[in-house]
C-alpha cells in the first residue's frame, strides 16, 4: 500500500510537467482526487477493509500523500493564472510608437432630409402613407390629369425639361415632373378611395437660377380623398401642420387662389416664427409667411382617378418642402442646397 502511495505520488509529479493550462489541471486533479472515482479517493475508501493495526499507519500515510498532492497542485494552479495574467497584459500592450489611425468621419442627413423624415412622421401619425414617384413623368400625369391641358397657360408656369423618345413610351413626351401633384391620379387609380396619402420629392423646373430660383427643389404634396371630406379637414391638417413646424401659437392665414387642380383653391400663410407676427426681414415685414397651396380636389382631378366625385370628395395641399428647410435655417442662397458644398453642408 504504502508503494502504491508513493507510486501514485510520482505519477503526479510526472503529469503535472506537461501540463499548460486550468483545464488540464483540472482533468489531473478530478483523475487522483475526484471524489466517485478519484485514485487517492479510491486507496482511502478501501481502509475500511483493514485492519485496525494496518488502518492506523495506512491511513496516515494515505493523509500525508493527500496533503502533498493537493499543495502541488495548488501551486501549478497559481503559476498557471500568473502565466494567464502575464499573456494578457502582453496584448493589452499598446504601441506608442505606431502612427495615429485616420479618424473616420460619419456623414450626416441633408438639411432637405432632416425636414422631409420630421414631416414624414408626423403624417405618419395622422394615418398618411408615405408614397415616392418618379421624377420622369409623364406629360399626362404631370399636366393633363391636373386639369392642365396642353393649351393650358398654366403651363407656361412650369416650363421644364423634356425627355424625347423615353423607352417605354416614344409618342407620349416625357417631362422632368413639375410638381409632386404628379402622383395623385397615379395614386388614386392605384389605391381607390379611401386614401390618405403624402408625396415628398424633387420636382424640376426649366429656371434661370437665382437666390430664389433653382432648376432642382423639394416639394411635398399631401392628399386625402374620402366620403363627406370637407374643407374644414383640410383646415384641421394645415394647422397641424403649421403648429408642428412653428409652435402652438402659430396661426393659420388662408386667401383664395386659383390652381386648376383644385376648386376652390387657397394659398395658406403662417404667422411668423422669428418675429411671432410683428415683422421682420425674413416676413418682409408682414408677418406672415406663405408655405402652402391647397384647396378641395377638382372633380375632373378624381375622375382621371377613377373616382366618382359625387361620392368621394378630396383636399390636396403641397408644401415647398425646400421653403420651409431655407425658413428653418435661415439659409439666403436656395442654391446652396444642391451645391454638393461641403463647407456648406457641415454645419448642419
Ligand atoms: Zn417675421
Amino acid at each position: 500500500m504504502q508503494s502504491k502511495l508513493e507510486q501514485l505520488k510520482s505519477e503526479v509529479l510526472l503529469a503535472l510537467k506537461s501540463i499548460k493550462n486550468k483545464a488540464n489541471l483540472e482533468e489531473l486533479e478530478n483523475k487522483i482526487l475526484g471524489r466517485k472515482n478519484g485514485e487517492l479517493t479510491n486507496i482511502m475508501k478501501g481502509l475500511k477493509d483493514l485492519t485496525d493495526d494496518e488502518r492506523k499507519i495506512v491511513g496516515q500515510l494515505a493523509n500525508e500523500a493527500k496533503l502533498e498532492i493537493e499543495a502541488v497542485l495548488q501551486t501549478k494552479k497559481i503559476q498557471l493564472s500568473q502565466a494567464d495574467w502575464q499573456t494578457n497584459l502582453e496584448k493589452e500592450r499598446l504601441d506608442i510608437t505606431q502612427p495615429a489611425l485616420p479618424k473616420i468621419e460619419y456623414g450626416h442627413f441633408h438639411p432637405n432630409t432632416i425636414v422631409q423624415n420630421d414631416l414624414e412622421n408626423l403624417f405618419n401619425s395622422m394615418g398618411f402613407m408615405v408614397l415616392d414617384g418618379s421624377e420622369i413623368e409623364s406629360d399626362y400625369y404631370n399636366f393633363t390629369a391636373l386639369n392642365i391641358p396642353e393649351s393650358h397657360p398654366a403651363r407656361d408656369m412650369q416650363d421644364t425639361f423634356y425627355v424625347k423618345n423615353h423607352e417605354v413610351d416614344s409618342e407620349t413626351p416625357w417631362v422632368m415632373r413639375t410638381q409632386t401633384s404628379a402622383m395623385q391620379v397615379r395614386a388614386l387609380q392605384k389605391y381607390g378611395a379611401p386614401i390618405r396619402a403624402i408625396v415628398p420629392g424633387k420636382c424640376f423646373r426649366n429656371e434661370a437660377t437665382d437666390v430664389r430660383h433653382e432648376h432642382t427643389f423639394y416639394q411635398l404634396e399631401g392628399f386625402v380623398v374620402g366620403e363627406n371630406i370637407t374643407f374644414a379637414h383640410l383646415k384641421g391638417v394645415l394647422e397641424t401642420v403649421a403648429k408642428h413646424l412653428y409652435g402652438e401659437d402659430t396661426k393659420v392665414k388662408l386667401r383664395p387662389k386659383y390652381y386648376p387642380f383644385v376648386e376652390p383653391g387657397i394659398n395658406g400663410e403662417v404667422t411668423c416664427f422669428l418675429c411671432k407676427g410683428n415683422g421682420c426681414r425674413v416676413c418682409k415685414n408682414t408677418g406672415w409667411l406663405e408655405i402652402f397651396g391647397a384647396g378641395m380636389i377638382h372633380p375632373n382631378v378624381l375622375k382621371q382617378g377613377n373616382i366618382d366625385p359625387s361620392k368621394y370628395q378630396g383636399f390636396a395641399f403641397g408644401l415647398g418642402l425646400t421653403r420651409l428647410v431655407m425658413l428653418k435655417y435661415g439659409i439666403e442662397d436656395i442654391r446652396h442646397l444642391e451645391s454638393g458644398d461641403l463647407k456648406f453642408l457641415k454645419q448642419f
